[in-house]
């Protein structure tokens, strides 16, 4: 449990913190960093692994997970989930609700987070329903939700179509100061669409799904939290127009936050042209245009976060005809190496990038973790900003392998994943 880092490039964003040096763990928590710390322990109780060339950061926290237990334990479990994580550099996720039962009730809430202590990998936060059943119809026990342990509030999957319902959705867990995070998505222009609608979707010959059914639900709840004061939360953003009216709301003052997924400004929808049912996740992968926006979003700070949206299926909801498939992709295993794509471009700072998956991600879901302040608990993820490796899916820990990154050569791994001061992942 008592670990010296040492001489690696140590990067925390909650400190404005870049430079050279070591950090002392002892019995879990991060002690202080410096240069050239000597350990107060003896050789026997200590392990001293050196770092030079590597880069310390906060362990990753992904916002936006789909663990998938309880009720589709063939997708993922809380256990695989959480060594996938791992793989990835992540120590800490949120889970969203769309289980089954969905997690509408504390006894769905205290289910997740006993699994996750039961595990005890990394730390599970779950995030429950806006909706009873994620319907639409009627809202959840928000405070009761609350006290069993739930950070946030969500219809993932499903967006709250009735405007009237989300605004009280919007009041009532401002009361409580528990984030909404919305599924933007307006079912009647999305209806029948499962991929991008426009040049590529005409010539393949599927049903497409506008980018407007996106801006519409984004502009609409943008003016929800601006009329309530109410702070909101927007979900895997895939658009231009989408963050276009979020640059504009936040310069109006909407106390809006905003996420994006590695996908979204990794992969058009060019990579449906070939029927790859692991290209296809929702919202769908969008244009060009799209793509270049949600970048110059991420730039400019539009986009506060990067969210793996980790969705693992098994083979039978992804070896069926493009039309019936499953969407979404498993993303805890590829999402670092394809955000550092972002830095090795010279697009962000390594630090800008790790202000979007470890400090921001924090803030949204009001969570401790995502720093290395001397007290806090030794969360830490060591990264190879060159290592390159191949993703094959075969050897994902996630149960889900429906990657469209098979077989790509990517750069950039966690090499060393800590979760409070223990050693939970080595590949070094
Ligand atoms: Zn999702």
């Amino acid at each position: 449990m008592n670990l010296l880092l040492k001489g690696g490039r140590v990067i925390d964003p909650s400190q404005n913190l870049d430079e050279t040096g070591d950090l002392l763990i002892e019995k879990g928590k991060i002690v202080k960093k410096g240069t050239d710390l000597m350990p107060t322990f003896t050789a026997k109780d200590l392990e001293v692994i050196n770092l030079a060339g590597r880069v310390v950061v906060p362990g990753l926290i992904d916002i936006h997970t789909h663990l998938r237990e309880p009720g589709f334990e063939y997708k993922e479990t809380i256990a695989t989930g959480s060594e996938a994580a791992l793989a990835g550099g992540f120590t800490t996720l949120a889970c969203m609700p769309n289980t089954n039962p969905v997690n509408d009730n504390r006894s769905v809430t205290e289910f997740i987070r006993g699994q996750a202590a039961a595990c005890g990998l990394v730390h599970i936060y779950p995030i429950a329903a806006i909706t009873l059943k994620s319907a639409g119809d009627a809202l959840t026990e928000f405070w009761d939700l609350k006290e069993a342990g739930a950070v946030g509030l969500s219809d993932d999957g499903k967006p709250v179509m009735n405007a009237a319902l989300m605004r009280r959705a919007l009041e009532y867990a401002a009361s409580l100061d528990l984030p909404v995070i919305a599924h933007c998505e307006d079912r009647n222009l999305s209806a029948g669409g499962v991929m991008h609608e426009g040049f590529v979707s005409t010539e393949v010959g599927l049903a497409g799904i506008p980018s407007l059914a996106e801006d519409v639900m984004v502009s609409r709840d943008l003016l929800l939290a601006e009329y309530t004061g109410a702070p909101l939360h927007i979900a895997h953003v895939s658009t231009a127009g989408a963050v276009r009216l979020i640059r504009e709301a936040k310069a109006r003052g909407v106390p809006v936050t905003a996420e994006t997924a590695p996908h979204y400004f990794t992969l058009t929808d060019e990579a449906v042209r070939s029927y790859d049912t692991n290209a296809k996740v929702y919202p769908p992968l969008r244009s060009a245009v799209d793509a270049a926006a949600i970048r110059n979003g991420l730039k400019d700070g539009t986009l506060d976060a990067i969210a793996c949206d980790h969705a693992p299926h098994g083979r039978t909801d992804k070896e069926v005809e493009f039309d019936y498939a499953a969407s979404g992709l498993s993303g805890l295993e590829t999402s670092l190496a394809l955000s550092l794509a972002l830095v090795h471009e010279g697009f962000l700072t390594l630090p800008e990038l790790i202000d979007k998956m470890t400090l921001q991600p924090a803030r949204i879901l009001r969570l401790p973790q995502g720093t290395l302040t001397a007290g806090a608990d030794a969360d830490i993820t060591v990264i190879d900003l060159d290592r390159t490796w191949e993703v094959d899916r075969t050897l994902f820990r996630s149960r889900g392998r429906n990657t469209p990154f098979h077989g790509q050569t990517l750069r950039g791994k966690a090499v060393l994943t800590i979760v409070g001061g223990a050693i939970r992942y080595r590949d070094f």
